[in-house]
């Protein structure tokens, strides 16, 4: 049977909704609609797949109730984990949902394999092993992510005995399963591929840790991208094969733009738990001394200060300090001192999450300074403020070629002529090692949660 033209239509209208989504996502001033075009797409997308199964247009839909009842709850699910998901547990909840998303289109492909049998073609087999394969590693892959973001395991490095040999192993073995699937297809040797796909994808990322999580969320995001399209091609569906090449290819570059922005290559990120030495345990940071400063003693450093950087990170979105900053901002803006946000790429814990924080905050954008743009101005400047950031900050990225984050071009606050740390503790950031420019004599550290410091700083500031 063709397909009728109001399918076609309805694919083509949603195709150009994805695009146009991708489009209004490159900004942050456009990212709300082209949020709202995407889900507009995956909606006309939904519907179509549905009204268009059922019995009274000939389609194959069966079951019914269980499908209605599966929707139903999976949107019950969805709407209450968006509404109640804080804004620094976005990237655990882009990796789950990322996850499910390659595991139903490997067990769609699974489906396919066991109904079709012996009859497909080669090519059509080829695509289906592909996404059992590349869907299983997404799902293990992103599961496991997901924990080591949630803090249901470390989110340090987990480097295995003989790792190395074992990964490849497992890696040889499934390319081995797959080509012997398309020659000869079998149930048990679906099984055995399934079980060394998912094994894979818990080997990937066993030892990615600290500063290389978000990209290898961005990478399994593509990977789900090409499984989704490869189960478009099994099921002759067009629309699965736009949206799941536009995610591939959409992941591909963010995750390629990503490493390129921590300094390093993929395979490193991927690899370089196996080759790098074990990392240093943090000093005995409790015997060193640091220099402790009141919120009074901020204010008036910033008050006599000509040029001051702000440096966010992970700590302004934990204490949600977004409104306190900028109000400071603007004080000092008021009088006469020059301000900027220095934004580095991987501060927070989700691509873009200090642009998105202060946005929210209002914060003009010619304020936000990217890394390269900001850097060499730290040498000029009077007081950098790091607010709730370390690891962005943290020259053992520049200097210690053992440490997690070596590579990663950093903000460098330590040219500054004075450096404030607002941080509660003298605990790591996430990548969990020392930071030496907390103990250098030129740095004071407000202890406390952020908002709170920022707002006796405020008020030590207005009483000046
Ligand atoms: P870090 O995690 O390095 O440091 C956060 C700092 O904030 C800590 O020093 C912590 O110290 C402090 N802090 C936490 N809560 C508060 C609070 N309520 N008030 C004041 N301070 C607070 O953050 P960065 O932004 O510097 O670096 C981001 C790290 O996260 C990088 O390693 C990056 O690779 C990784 N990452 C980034 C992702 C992304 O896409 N952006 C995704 C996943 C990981 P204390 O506990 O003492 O208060």
């Amino acid at each position: 049977m063709t397909t009728p033209t109001w399918v076609r239509l309805a694919e083509l209208g949603a195709s150009v909704l994805f695009i146009l989504a991708l489009k209004g996502l490159s900004s942050p001033k456009s990212a709300r609609r082209g949020n709202l075009l995407g889900a507009a797409g995956a909606t006309i997308a939904t519907a179509v797949a549905f009204f268009y199964g059922q019995e009274f247009f000939g389609g194959p839909i069966r079951h019914l109730p269980l499908i209605l009842i599966a929707i139903v709850i999976g949107s019950v699910i969805g709407w209450i984990a968006a509404r109640r998901v804080q804004m620094t547990q976005m990237p655990q909840m882009v990796a789950l949902f990322n996850g499910v998303g390659g595991g139903a289109a490997a067990v769609v492909s699974t489906i396919e394999f066991l109904s079709a049998g012996n009859d497909e073609s080669v090519a059509a087999l080829a695509a289906t092993v592909f996404t059992v394969v590349v869907g299983s590693v997404s799902f293990a892959g992103s599961i496991l992510t997901f924990m080591k973001l949630q803090e249901l395991m470390t989110s340090r490095p987990v480097v295995i005995p003989l790792g190395r040999y074992i990964t490849s192993l497992a890696g040889v073995a499934t390319i081995g399963a797959a080509a012997m699937l398309i020659i000869n297809p079998t149930q048990s040797l679906l099984y055995v591929l399934l079980l060394l796909s998912l094994s894979m994808g818990v080997l990937l990322v066993l030892p990615v840790g600290g500063a290389d999580v978000p990209i290898v969320i961005s990478l399994l995001n593509a990977f789900t991208g090409l499984s989704v399209a490869a189960s478009g091609y099994v099921l002759g569906n067009v629309l699965l094969i736009v949206a799941g090449t536009l995610v591939g290819a959409s992941g591909t570059l963010l995750t390629r733009m990503m490493a390129q922005a921590m300094g390093r290559p993929l395979t490193n990120t991927l690899f370089g738990a196996f080759t790098a030495k074990a990392t240093a345990a943090a000093g005995p940071a409790e015997d060193r001394p640091v220099k402790s400063a009141s919120p009074e003693d901020v204010a008036i450093m910033l008050a006599y200060a000509r040029k001051v950087i702000i440096v966010p990170g992970y700590g302004l979105a934990v204490a949600q300090a977004q409104n306190t900053i900028r109000e400071l901002v603007e004080l000092l803006g008021a009088k006469g001192i020059e301000v900027d946000y220095a934004i580095h790429p991987v501060a927070g814990r989700m691509p873009g999450h200090m642009n998105v924080l202060l946005a929210e905050a209002n914060v003009p954008y010619d304020q936000l300074k990217e890394m390269d743009e900001i850097n060499p101005e730290f040498p000029a400047t009077d007081v950098a403020l790091v607010v709730g950031a370390n690891d962005v900050v943290n020259p053992a990225a520049r200097d210690d070629k053992t440490a997690p984050i070596y590579g990663m071009p950093i903000l460098n606050v330590d040219q500054a002529q004075q450096v404030v740390f607002l941080k509660r503790s003298m605990r790591p950031g996430f990548a969990g090692i020392e930071n030496e420019v907390l103990f250098d004599p030129k740095t004071s550290l407000l202890f406390g949660d952020a908002k709170e410091s920022l707002t006796k700083v405020v008020s030590a500031l207005k009483g000046l």
